[in-house]
């Protein structure tokens, strides 16, 4: 295997190296900061199997048609400067040699040396062994996948629209998401208002023709909020129009219907599972303490047998020191501030500067279930309609890394002039295949052929 990075420059004094794995939130912060730390001392890799890092926050918005896709991937080698990108997958690790096996986008795999890891390589889609899910669910984690669901969506109807057979009409017409939380609820709510405006062009279907409908296994949507905006909440999306069912656990989903436990099926074309994650495949070969999947670190996010191997992240198991005893969430929010922390803690072990421990105070969530309905909690405060929306909204302006301009104009435009309504056929269906624990993370392989045939 060939190594196709120096560590160090021509005549130049021998540098560390720090490599960066996963540019979700917390590797792109951490890198970032990095970047502007440590360029001149140290080398710095970053390694990621896309180009861009995804304000996955806004996914829904892109598939609502909202959102041109471009406005939330901030592309990597742009923003860092002095860091080498790499687009790959990190296919294995050796703690105790301190090298990492890479395989490139073109299939070819080398080893890299290192003497600070930074561990983030996020989360995957978990399964819960529900029958069909790889095989016939779709994923909402990614961009490919947003782009994918919102064309699949007109395309359905396009074919709903095309038949006079009343059960194919249904079915095409059909769109089911599995799981109750902000992903799901915020999915259906776009995918509903996508579909509605559709029918201005598929003019042979009417509003009845279409059903969004959530698949909740527990009592209530939205765990992680006050019981009384959760409730707000399923309130606002059912009078969107979405049928949110509760207590609704999910036995199978089959090519045309998802079978309930309680043997209720529904005839579906379209099931998208957001139901839970569990931490990306890589953490769990690595051979080190892991809690509840998540690699275990201290609260300067080191792991215990190794200091010079930082996780952080959905990935990893970080002390919650504003809650004792618990872990930090698996947050946007969250992974951002590691990230941070991480880079500052990086560097004090290289010399520069004092470690700290990661502390964070939550600044709270927000759900935006389209048009004026919205729920969320900044600093603690419950609000819920208009205000929750600007909330939301100023949020992801301010978090944004980038093209802050762009979004801010898509959603004046959407406004004005509402959405964009056209079926281009961008994304095919194998850089959609689901990323999840029981097929290894479902890394995207541009060469591997389409599976799935359902219309
Ligand atoms: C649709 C959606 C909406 C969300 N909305 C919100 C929200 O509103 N608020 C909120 O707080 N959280 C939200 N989340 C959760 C949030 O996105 C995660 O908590 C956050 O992304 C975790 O950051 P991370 O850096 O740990 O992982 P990620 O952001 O998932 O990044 C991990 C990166 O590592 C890469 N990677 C994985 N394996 C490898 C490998 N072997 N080699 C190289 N690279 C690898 C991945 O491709 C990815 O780029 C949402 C998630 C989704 C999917």
């Amino acid at each position: 295997m060939a190594n196709p990075l120096r560590k160090n420059r021509p005549g130049g004094a021998e540098r560390p190296r720090v490599l960066i794995i996963g540019a979700g939130f917390a590797g792109f912060h951490c890198a970032r900061a990095l970047d502007r730390r440590l360029a001149a001392t140290a080398d710095l890799v970053l390694v990621n199997p896309v180009d861009h890092m995804v304000y996955t926050a806004l996914l829904p918005d892109v598939v609502g048609g909202l959102l041109d896709p471009r406005g939330i991937a901030t592309p990597l080698a742009a923003s860092l400067p002095f860091t080498k990108v790499l687009v790959g997958t990190v296919t294995a690790i050796d703690t105790g040699a301190h090298t990492c096996a890479v395989r490139g986008i073109d299939g070819r795999e080398a080893l890299l040396t290192w003497d600070r890891l930074v561990l983030n390589p996020g989360s995957v889609t978990r399964t819960m062994g529900v029958a069909g899910v790889l095989e016939h669910a779709h994923g909402f984690k990614t961009l490919a996948e947003a782009l994918y669901l919102r064309e699949r969506i007109l395309r359905q109807l396009q074919f709903a629209s095309a038949t006079t057979d009343m059960h194919a009409r249904e079915r095409h017409g059909s769109f089911v998401v599995v799981g109750g939380g902000f992903t799901g609820l915020e999915l259906a709510a776009q995918g509903r208002q996508l579909s509605r405006a559709a029918l201005r062009q598929y003019r042979a279907l009417d509003s009845e023709s279409v059903r969004w409908t959530v698949l909740e296994a527990g009592p209530s949507v939205l765990g992680q909020f006050p019981a009384n905006l959760a409730r707000r909440a399923l309130d606002r999306i059912r009078k969107r129009g979405v049928d949110v069912r509760l207590g609704a656990a999910v036995a199978e989903i089959a090519p045309d219907h998802v079978r309930l436990v309680s043997g209720e099926t529904l005839p579906a074309q379209t099931v998208v599972w957001t139901a839970g994650v569990t931490p990306a495949p890589l953490i769990s070969e690595l051979g080190l303490a892991v809690q509840r999947g998540r690699l275990i670190v201290g609260d300067h996010l080191q792991t215990r047998d190794h200091p010079d191997v930082f996780a952080l992240g959905d990935a990893a198991a970080v002390p919650d020191l504003t809650h004792p005893g618990q872990l930090a969430a698996q947050t946007a929010q969250n992974a951002q501030r590691q990230g941070v922390t991480a880079a500052h803690n990086v560097a004090a072990s290289l010399g520069h500067g004092k470690a700290r421990a990661y502390k964070h105070h939550d600044l709270g969530f927000t759900v935006d279930l389209t048009g004026r309905n919205a729920v969320a909690t900044p600093l603690g405060v419950r609000l819920s309609g208009v205000l929750a929306k600007v909330a939301g909204r100023a949020y992801h302006l301010w978090a944004l890394p980038s093209g802050r301009l762009r979004v801010l104009s898509d959603w004046i435009n959407a406004a004005i002039g509402g959405r964009q309504i056209a079926a281009l056929g961008l994304i095919d269906e194998r850089y959609a295949t689901i990323q999840a624990e029981a097929n290894g993370g479902g890394a995207i392989d541009p060469t591997r052929p389409v599976k799935r045939t359902s219309a």
